[in-house]
């Protein structure tokens, strides 16, 4: 499947996570039709240095960002598993809950984290969560969606088995796709705006984000690419 799919579940850790690491490809199938469901595993009540605002608070204004980034680029629907944030790792509970929202919403394809990436270029150690998300979303498609005899207490709740035809991996350490999204990089860098109470511990690592998407194409043109690991699952 090398053109946009049908639909599509992301499946990340935190609130911010879809528009800040994939925000590229989705813009990209949003344009072309693709019926996007966000999959956010954590709260993401951690998402800020400042002790006198309350989780409960951060948890909902971190919703309302979400739900606003999601509208600008045409996400058809975000759920939440409502993990705690920081806390995330994989088991078989929230292994079930992913496999129920994958059957529910049957995509063609997904789009999660590499678990295996533990850094980024020279800049960035990547957050525990989204090796978790990753795990817990590789974990989740195989074998489990696919077969009836996981969680078969799901199909008598009328979650039938459904296998997505493929996987994209963000940032891979050997990506075998990369995606040109210099053509929608005002649509993500607008998406981003929403998540206001995250910008300002984010600005530094988008910048650096930016120049590692960053290459020339054949005509000696400025770039920006997103890296992915694509893998046929049925
Ligand atoms: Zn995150």
């Amino acid at each position: 499947m090398n053109s946009a799919p049908k639909r599509a579940m992301v499946i990340v850790a935190h609130p911010d996570d879809p528009e800040f690491f994939c925000g590229g490809l989705i813009a990209l199938w949003s344009k072309a039709g693709t019926k996007i469901t966000y999959l956010i595993l954590t709260d993401g009540r951690k998402g800020t240095d400042d002790l006198t605002i309350p989780p409960v608070h951060l948890i909902a204004i971190r919703r309302q960002e979400q739900q606003a980034a999601a509208d600008y680029l045409g996400v058809k629907r975000v759920i939440y598993l409502d993990e705690p944030d920081g806390e995330l790792k994989p088991s078989l509970t929230i292994e079930k809950r992913v496999v129920a929202e994958l059957r529910r919403y049957q995509p063609d394809a997904v789009i999660s984290f590499d678990p295996t990436r533990y850094y980024l270029g020279d800049f960035y150690l990547n957050h525990p969560d989204h090796r978790a998300a990753g795990e817990i979303a590789i974990n989740a498609l195989f074998p489990a969606v696919g077969s009836p005899l996981y969680y078969p207490e799901l199909i008598r709740e009328g979650l039938e088995p459904h296998t997505p035809q493929v996987l994209y991996l963000w940032d891979a350490e050997t990506p075998n796709l990369w995606v040109d999204v210099t053509g929608v990089d005002e649509t993500k860098t607008a998406a981003l705006q929403y998540h206001a109470s995250q910008i300002n511990g984010l600005v530094t690592l988008g910048q650096q984000l930016r120049e590692h998407q960053k290459t020339v194409d054949s005509a000696g043109q400025e770039m920006l690419r997103e890296g992915y690991q694509r893998i046929s699952l049925s």
